[in-house]
């Protein structure tokens, strides 16, 4: 594609890897037609503020957009907002949207994102039983978290955790369910779940552990109760549900591309056919620092791949591969991961808990550093995020002493 710079690109999907991968062609010097659909009534905007800020108040809508209003417009991206896109046809290079004309493509880039697991428990549909996807749940969210209501959290990810300390800030009472015996089981460690699950019950957050919610009670349509299957019943008046996602991956499907939790790509985010990347949410990727692929939801995913898309059609060099990373905002907690954490590699604490700023390094038994989880300590997280994407190789017992500089280790 790279030769042919006129060409027609249509991306399905308007969320952060569809917005920034359209900004980025234009950035790169892509001059022919640049279509970005999406299903949401939205421009692109930034969904971690959904369950910080927005939750808390601190920020407006307005300000969660990923442009400026006028930014589309004047570098000729034709921005498409509520239109869903409902068969690709590969062989006459044409996507069938539920509105409106079918739309030819040279490329076509399928940024749809994830879709939220759904808790197929009955009572799910009851009013006050609330999931948080998008800035139109989060508002409604919003509307409804008051002073002493009782709000029970069903999963505690990153997610639940931090809609929780929104609506805790706010004056309701919450109480988080999770299935497995500690928080974050999927993406931290036993450690770093242990510390934030006693700094989230020292600020008054109710957790169950072990516990799974068998359905949901309510009283004339309205939730009044959740049940747990051990038999334990816990009135509340919101439940938000907050149990993981699934690749949005049945366009890509039923045309024929593969996929396997994620639509495949390669490491410049191409499908299995050459005319079609994916990239973001909805992908499943090779990690080359890992050797192993994996589906990644977080912004750094999303830009990266936006921009492996945007350098490759547009023959610019692609960046080096970087450590994947993402954060979480806890109460007076950031929490930022880098890296894969695996069960086999060694955990060496840097700083103390107790202070609350401490990092957790995970060593692999080649001794190379493959992941650090860091809270409050900002300076720790960039210099490890550095020296994971270099694969420093350094004695466990370097990283923990607090005399030596990280700079020093990444820099060398
Ligand atoms: C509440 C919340 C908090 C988060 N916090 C963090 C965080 O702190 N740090 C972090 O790194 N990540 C965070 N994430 C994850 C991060 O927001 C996602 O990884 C990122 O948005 C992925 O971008 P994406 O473009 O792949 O998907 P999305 O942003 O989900 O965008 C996909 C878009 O495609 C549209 N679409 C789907 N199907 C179609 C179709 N058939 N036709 C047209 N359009 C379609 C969807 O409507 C959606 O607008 C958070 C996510 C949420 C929901």
């Amino acid at each position: 594609m790279a030769e042919n710079l006129n060409g027609q690109i249509l991306i399905i999907g308007a969320g952060h890897a569809g917005g920034s991968v359209a900004a980025l062609l234009r950035q790169y010097g892509w001059t022919g037609p640049v279509l970005l659909a999406g299903a949401e009534s939205r421009p692109p905007y930034q969904r971690p503020p959904l369950s910080k800020g927005l939750l808390l108040g601190k920020v407006t809508l307005q300000e969660l957009q990923l442009k400026p209003d006028n930014f589309y417009a004047e570098r000729g991206i034709d921005l498409a907002c509520g239109r869903q896109a409902i068969a690709i046809d590969r062989v006459a290079r044409q996507v069938r949207f539920e509105t409106g004309e079918p739309v030819n493509y040279d490329h076509l880039v399928i940024a749809t994102g994830a879709r939220l697991r759904a808790l197929d428990v009955p009572g799910n549909a009851l009013d006050g039983v609330m999931s948080l996807r998008t800035a139109d749940d989060a508002l409604k969210l919003r509307a409804a978290v008051r002073k002493g209501l009782r709000v029970a959290v069903v999963g505690g990810g990153f997610i639940g955790l931090e809609a929780a300390a929104s609506a805790l800030q706010a004056g309701a009472e919450v109480r988080v369910i999770e299935r497995e015996s500690r928080l974050m089981a999927r993406v931290a460690s036993r450690e770093l779940s242990e510390f934030v699950a006693g700094h989230a019950r020292a600020h008054g957050i109710t957790i169950e552990m072990n516990a799974s919610v068998c359905r949901f009670i309510g009283t004339a349509g309205q939730l009044a109760a959740v049940e747990l299957a051990d038999g334990r019943v816990f009135p509340c008046d919101l439940a938000l549900v907050g149990i993981g996602v699934l690749a949005q991956q049945s366009l890509a499907e039923s045309a024929g591309l593969a996929c396997e939790d994620g639509i495949l790509v390669d490491a410049r985010a191409a499908t299995s056919d050459v005319r079609i990347s994916a990239i973001g949410d909805c992908s499943r990727r090779p990690v080359p620092l890992f050797e192993r692929s994996a589906r990644l939801e977080s912004v750094h995913n999303a830009v990266e791949q936006a921009k492996q898309v945007a350098a490759r059609l547009c023959g610019k060099p692609v960046t080096a591969a970087e450590a994947p990373w993402t954060w979480s905002d806890q109460f007076d907690l950031r929490l930022q991961i880098a890296g894969l954490i695996s069960p086999t590699d060694e955990v060496v604490m840097r700083g103390d808990p107790a202070a609350g700023s401490f990092a957790i390094f995970h060593v692999s038994q080649a001794g190379v550093l493959r992941a650090v989880e860091a809270v409050n300590a900002p300076m720790d997280f960039a210099f490890a995020r550095m020296a994971i994407g270099r694969r420093l190789q350094t004695p466990p017992a370097r990283l923990r002493d607090p005399t030596v500089a990280l700079k020093e280790l990444a820099l060398n």
